[in-house]
């Protein structure tokens, strides 16, 4: 039998192959707040159709920051943490798959 055709194997060599598309990637989580502007005349006065301000809640040297992100980036950035999340589970994925590997390796010395 090939090593190859370890189904384990092909999983993580699918898993390190779609690393590259999650390059992007940002840390953080998405924020959407809604707010009104304060202006009388505005459509949020009503208290209803409030303004939608994106942020990105992310540690910066250790510090909670909520960084502003423009309305026309949201889609885009929002994407970007989700990257996070897909390089975290193909991480988690890689490494017990590594560890099952190991531990039978150790076994048959
Ligand atoms: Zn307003």
């Amino acid at each position: 039998m090939r090593k190859s055709s370890d189904p384990d194997l092909e999983l993580r060599g699918k898993l390190i192959r779609g690393l590259g598309s999650l390059r992007e990637m940002l840390p953080g989580s998405f924020v959407e707040r809604k707010r009104a502007c304060g202006r009388p005349n505005c459509h949020c006065a009503d208290g209803k159709n409030l303004h939608s301000q994106f942020q990105i809640s992310v540690l910066v040297d250790g510090k909670p920051k909520a960084l502003n992100i423009p309305a026309e980036l949201a889609v885009k950035v929002r994407e970007k943490i989700e990257m996070r999340r897909h390089f975290d589970s193909a991480a988690a994925t890689i490494c017990r798959l590594n560890l099952k590997r190991f531990l039978k390796e150790k076994e048959t010395r």
